[in-house]
């Protein structure tokens, strides 16, 4: 049997040790109000056990000899309206460490026993109070520090990511009924109708899941810096736009660990948001200078660790087959910010030619040398961390919510493989169940000991 049974009585003290103005003594469970009755003698009120839900009664509590602890205001929740859904008593004394201890030592004994840490919230989640994804945001919201933390904390305990979440495992599962409703059927029989919205269905999930997990990363590069890699051919000012970028906003930290010899990192705040820039040695299909090449190299691995790159040509040169080949060498994956440099030069480079090279987006036209384009720069920098800080945008907060997206989007990209290589839908639909079954873990309505432990072992004694 679970240590964490739900019908036996627990109690602890829910408000930090100390001195303070008030503290609060929080009981939980189906003999609360019979644990606090003999301690307690309202001065207005009769009997305690008799008290209805969400009232508040004053009065004095006592120990068993009949001696005076504190006078303490009892708020009374009835079952299943309260925070844990259980019948909740919190008493506010007086905050002092002797009062608040003695009144919990009256308590405990026949049939009370000392909460561990996160119960009161365990039990809420077992009783269907709050998910697990909501639960989690309790300790979020105790432990915030920042409004965007805060802010991100609240919206997650008031549910707004398990409705997203949930609207994501709906989507999974119209998907899976789709599909079982055409095992009976030869794949054959399937017309091409069907098949486009069953891949449209499979699309779709995909990337709302994919967003979360950007979303995800994007909170990590918010904590622990964005690395922003500038990249291009020798000449075209990447060291002069990093200076330019350096003195314009404030410099954080100078020669960090990461820097070596062959590419410079500094750190500074662009809009407010922490930013690792890198300068690298220019990439050239022209050298055989083994130093050089090894710079290169260096190059190549800064821009597979980075976040995002800043593609540099040079506005009075041509547009040649070395910047060609250098953007091929950046990863799909990254965020790509084009600039063309010199923009006070005379230009030679070919406007039309680098748009339509870049897929129609125009690049940022800057100038080292007069600071024209920076605001735009800098903007686009911080535009991209603040798309995964949008207020109504839901975001993953947890490496356990990360992990069992990605892990049902592994399967869904199984599910996917199997679909378009039109194997029967018996091979398909396993993968997409598998897919469901990380998204209940997530919510917690799959779950194990093991998990509830590791999650509220977290929190205080108390909450
Ligand atoms: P890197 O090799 O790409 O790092 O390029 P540098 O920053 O060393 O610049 C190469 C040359 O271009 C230097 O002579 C710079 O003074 C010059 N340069 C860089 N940016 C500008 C600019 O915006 N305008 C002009 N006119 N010259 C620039």
């Amino acid at each position: 049997m679970s240590k964490f049974e739900l019908d036996d009585t627990i109690a602890a003290i829910a408000t930090p040790a100390g001195e303070g103005g008030i503290a609060v003594i929080r009981v939980s469970g189906p003999g609360a109000f019979q644990a606090v009755e003999p301690f307690f003698v309202s001065h207005e009120h009769g009997k305690l056990s008799e008290a209805l839900s969400h009232t508040i009664r004053w009065g004095k509590f006592t120990d068993l000899a009949g001696l005076l602890v504190d006078q303490v205001l009892v708020s009374c929740f009835r079952a299943p309206r309260s925070y844990t859904g259980q019948d909740v008593i919190e008493i506010s004394c007086h905050g002092g460490l002797a009062v608040t201890r003695k009144i919990l030592g009256c308590l405990l004994g026949e049939g009370v026993r000392h909460a561990e840490p996160g119960e009161f919230t365990r039990r809420a989640f077992l009783n269907g109070k709050l998910d697990l994804a909501q639960a989690e945001a309790v300790l979020d919201l105790i432990r915030a520090k920042s409004d965007h933390s805060l802010n991100i904390a609240i919206r997650q305990l008031s549910g707004a990511l398990s409705r997203t979440l949930k609207e994501l495992k709906d989507s999974l599962m119209r998907l899976l009924a789709h599909m079982e409703a055409y095992l009976d059927f030869p794949e054959e029989d399937l017309e091409a109708d069907g098949k486009a919205d069953l891949q449209g269905q499979f699309e779709n999930v995909q990337k709302k899941i994919r967003s979360l997990i950007a979303g995800f990363e994007r909170n990590q590069w918010i904590r622990e810096g964005l690395l922003v890699t500038l990249v291009g051919k020798p000449n075209v000012g990447k060291s002069s736009i990093f200076n330019a970028l350096l003195e314009r906003d404030r410099a954080l930290v100078s020669d960090l660990p990461h820097t070596t010899r062959d590419h410079l990192e500094e750190a500074l705040e662009i809009q407010g948001f922490y930013v690792r820039l890198r300068d690298t040695a220019g990439l050239t299909s022209e050298t055989e200078h083994p130093l050089e090449q090894l710079g290169m190299d260096r190059t190549l691995g800064s821009l597979k660790e980075s976040h995002v790159v800043i593609y540099v040509m040079d506005g009075s040169t041509p547009f040649e087959e070395d910047d060609r080949n250098i953007f091929h060498l950046i990863p799909k994956d990254k965020k790509i910010i084009a600039l063309v440099n010199k923009s006070d030069l005379a230009f030679r480079i070919g406007t039309e030619e680098i748009k339509t090279f870049l897929g129609n987006k125009p690049p940022i036209r800057l100038s080292a040398k007069t600071r024209e384009g920076f605001k735009e720069l800098e903007e686009e920098i911080a535009g991209y961390l603040e798309q995964g800080t949008s207020e109504t945008g839901e975001q993953i907060t947890k490496l356990r919510h990360k992990k069992a997206l990605e892990a049902a989007l592994e399967a869904l990209r199984r599910a996917e493989r199997s679909f378009q290589m039109k194997m029967s839908f018996e091979f398909v639909t396993p993968d997409l169940r598998a897919a469901l079954e990380a998204m209940k873990e997530l919510t917690g309505e799959v779950y194990s000991e093991d998990l509830l432990g590791m999650i509220f072992s977290e929190f205080c004694v108390g909450k």
